[in-house]
């Protein structure tokens, strides 16, 4: 029997979908991907996430032991109990709000499938998804969620050095003894590159924030907290011309700056390049199936709905959003792809 509704990606739209579609009974099916839980599961706090102010970290503590499964709590439990232990008011991580919609996705007969769907037939019905290690699966209506990834620069010494020293993810990786108290370097000017440099001044001398221009793209709270730093010196106006290094597992010694408003270049020593330039959405393996724009988005077709150009066929969160690509829109889009998912079941008679 084909599925009623398959959805691809296991972000905070993935998850949102999950829920209303498993509250609807229509039995859905969640195939997580390769990278598990979306960008949110790469993030510290989450502050601008409706319902989750502030709160003493034992209360989340207790939250998450009483939530989640024992094997999922243990994922988490580093911030309770231990010598790295959170202590204090905080809101929520990234990765515990990413396991409370897991659960509650779960705790509505979500069925998740640890794999990754690498190739889609949506040119005949039932819809035909090709995993990477299970059986194909037949659906109705396909939820596409799938995020976005980080971008890279794209240069040789940067490659040459990924996992010794050139990282993308702060919060994955600034905890690595290689990078304590020795100066990094974070690429960008956007939230995520301040957020990288904030969070990494945990672990670092010093961090310098490097972007093309001589104005922060972060919003307003983030670049105050950022530019008030004494741990933080901001290079406006420069490039990463170069990753400097040895060879691994020495990894990564330095940075070499170009300015963009001249031809001066600096070199600056280093022991981690982190990299905050943006994401590229994940539509590889939809290519030719339904319509992406220039940048690699899925187009949604109709205002304020999540279809796109094959009926049958939503999407949900960044992987169509190259606008807001908030955590809450994610899930307000994943939630609206899962009612028009059940709204054209009903109408097609599939529901
Ligand atoms: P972003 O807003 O697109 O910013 C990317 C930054 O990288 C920009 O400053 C851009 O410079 C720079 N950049 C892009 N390509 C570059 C290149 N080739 N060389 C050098 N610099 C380059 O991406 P983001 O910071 O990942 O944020 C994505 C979305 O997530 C945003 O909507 C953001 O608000 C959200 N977010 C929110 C939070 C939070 O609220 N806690 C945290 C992280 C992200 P220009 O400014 O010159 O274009």
């Amino acid at each position: 029997m084909p599925e009623k509704v398959v959805i691809i990606g296991s972000g905070p739209a993935g998850w949102t979908a999950a829920i209303y579609a498993a509250r609807a009974s229509l039995q859905p099916v969640l195939y997580e991907g390769s990278a598990p839980m979306g960008l949110l599961y790469l993030t510290t706090e989450v502050e601008n996430f409706p319902a989750w102010p502030h709160v003493d970290s034992s209360a989340l503590a207790l939250f998450s032991k009483t939530a989640l499964t024992e094997d999922r709590y243990a994922l988490l439990s580093h911030w309770y109990e231990g010598k790295n232990a959170h202590h204090g008011k905080r809101s929520a991580f990234g990765p515990e709000q990413m396991e409370y919609m897991r659960q509650q996705a779960l705790n509505f007969g979500t069925r998740i499938v640890a794999d990754q769907i690498e190739k889609v037939d949506l040119q005949r019905r039932p819809f035909v998804l090709t995993p990477q290690s299970n059986p194909p699966v037949e659906a109705h209506t396909v939820i596409i969620a799938t995020g976005a990834s980080a971008n890279y620069l794209g240069l040789p010494s940067e490659d040459k050095y990924k996992n010794h020293g050139v990282s993308a993810c702060a919060v994955c990786d600034g905890a690595l003894p290689r990078f304590r108290n020795k100066p990094l370097v974070v690429v960008g000017g956007g939230d995520s590159a301040v957020e990288e440099a904030t969070y990494l001044t945990k672990f670092a001398s010093t961090v310098y924030l490097v972007h093309r221009r001589d104005q922060l793209r972060a919003s307003k709270i983030m670049q105050q907290r950022a530019l008030a730093n004494p741990k933080i010196t901001m290079k406006w106006n420069r490039s990463l011309d170069e990753v400097l290094g040895k060879d691994p597992p020495v990894g990564v010694t330095g940075a070499r700056l170009a300015s963009t408003v001249d031809k001066s270049k600096e070199e600056l020593d280093a022991a981690g390049v982190f990299l905050a330039i943006g994401h590229t959405p994940n539509t590889e393996f939809l290519k030719g199936q339904v319509a992406i724009d220039d940048k690699g988005y899925i187009r949604w077709t109709t205002p304020a709905r999540t279809n796109t150009t094959v009926e049958g066929v939503f999407a949900a969160g960044d992987v169509a959003d190259s606008y807001y690509r908030q955590a809450v829109t994610a899930a307000g889009t994943g939630c609206m792809a899962a009612l028009d998912a059940e709204r054209w079941l009903t109408h097609e008679g599939l529901a």
